[in-house]
């Protein structure tokens, strides 16, 4: 079969034909439907070498985000058929250690007993941009509701789960009167706009470079949409009447998405930094709001998967997507680093 495989840090993937895999016991083998691009493979071709920050390398297949339908199963394995389809929950963990045992293999606090520590599919294994993906356990498989193909659920399993997982983390901040803030509308923030609209009373202001992006934010639902510039700071405490936001999720992650994020908060809010742009925040006394919380978020929980995916089948969540053939991959993650892609990235094997 064909895979996309990331064969060398700071290198483009290449398309190379690898031996169609067969699971073992209690593995499942799915046939892909659809992998989502994700900005993070393009930290992976360009930031991330072997010093770090992950202790696993290439080569491996790309595709953290899939879905697709059940094609053969490991002995031991009960619950799924054939041609069942299905999302993959793409963090892979021990298994058995209290964050696993909880659903938050992304915090795996058994790394010795993890294939791969922090990552998964696509991460360090191999991932969904091939036309079949080897999943370890069967644990990782979440059936699809009725009503949710394989296309739209695939870029769920991480472009929406991540801010889902955030933002409920920061549920406490986003009561009625509340406003959250989203810095980056691309694949996560056009999908955490949404997530916000659906299930928090807050008002939503996203922010972002590109005038596409920050249309599809409002189609999205925004309310209130910002040029990413020296005047957004301002503008959003104009807008909450100089309170500032009671929750930001920065999907960028540089040091001036941060920067912002910190000028634009609250005092007792959450700053969450989600995107993984490099840059830091120099926190002082005096230099950020007093008790707001500042943290970074990993992906989500395997529960959280589900409840994002029932969203999406009630109509309350809906991925923006381009789709490549797996031939056009490359050109896919090509057009998303020179900002061509509104919403998300789709492969389609
Ligand atoms: P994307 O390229 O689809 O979207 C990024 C958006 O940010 C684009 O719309 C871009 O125009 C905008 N942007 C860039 N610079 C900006 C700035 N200075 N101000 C405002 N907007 C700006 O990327 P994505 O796939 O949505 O990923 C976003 C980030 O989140 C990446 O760094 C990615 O690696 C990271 N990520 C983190 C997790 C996690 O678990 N924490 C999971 C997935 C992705
Ligand atoms: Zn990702
Ligand atoms: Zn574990």
């Amino acid at each position: 079969m064909r895979a996309l495989r990331l064969t060398a840090w700071k290198s483009d993937p290449e398309l190379v034909e690898v031996d169609q895999p067969h699971p073992e016991a209690g593995q499942v083998v799915v046939k892909v439907g659809a992998a989502g691009a994700c900005h993070s493979d393009l930290h992976l071709m360009r930031d991330f070498s072997d010093d770090g920050p992950v202790p696993w390398h290439p080569p491996f297949t790309l595709g953290h985000e899939n879905a697709g339908w059940v094609h053969e199963i490991g002995s031991g394995v009960t619950g799924f058929e054939v041609g069942q389809p299905v999302a993959v929950y793409g963090p892979w963990g021990c298994g058995v250690c209290a964050h696993c045992a909880r659903g938050f293999d992304t915090y795996c606090e058994n790394p010795a007993a993890a294939p791969v520590p922090g990552g998964g599919g696509g991460l360090g294994m191999d991932g969904g941009m091939a036309e079949y993906l080897l999943v370890p356990a069967a644990r990782h498989l979440v059936p699809l509701p009725d009503g949710l193909d394989p296309l739209r659920a695939a870029p769920l399993t991480d472009a929406a789960l991540t801010p889902y997982h955030a933002i409920r983390r920061s549920s406490a901040e986003l009561t009625p009167g509340s406003t959250a803030v989203v810095i980056g509308a691309g694949g996560l923030g056009h999908l955490a706009v949404q997530i916000l609209t659906a299930t928090t009373a807050a008002r939503v202001i996203a922010v972002d470079l590109r005038a596409e992006a920050l249309e599809l934010a409002a189609s999205a639902g925004a309310d209130h949409t910002l040029r990413s510039d020296e005047n957004a700071a301002q503008a959003i405490r104009d807008a909450t009447g100089g309170h500032g936001a009671d929750a930001i999720f920065d999907c960028v992650g540089t040091d001036q998405t941060l920067a912002l994020g910190a000028a634009a908060g609250r005092v007792l809010g959450d700053l969450t930094v989600i995107g993984i742009g490099g840059g830091t925040l120099p926190v002082s006394f005096f230099s950020v709001p007093y008790e707001l919380s500042v943290q970074t978020t990993y992906w989500g929980g395997r529960y959280e998967l589900a409840e994002v995916l029932d969203l999406a089948a009630r109509g309350l969540l809906h991925a923006e997507t381009t789709t490549f053939a797996l031939d056009d991959a490359v050109e896919a993650y090509h057009r998303l680093e020179r900002g061509e892609i509104t919403g998300r990235a789709v492969v389609v094997p």
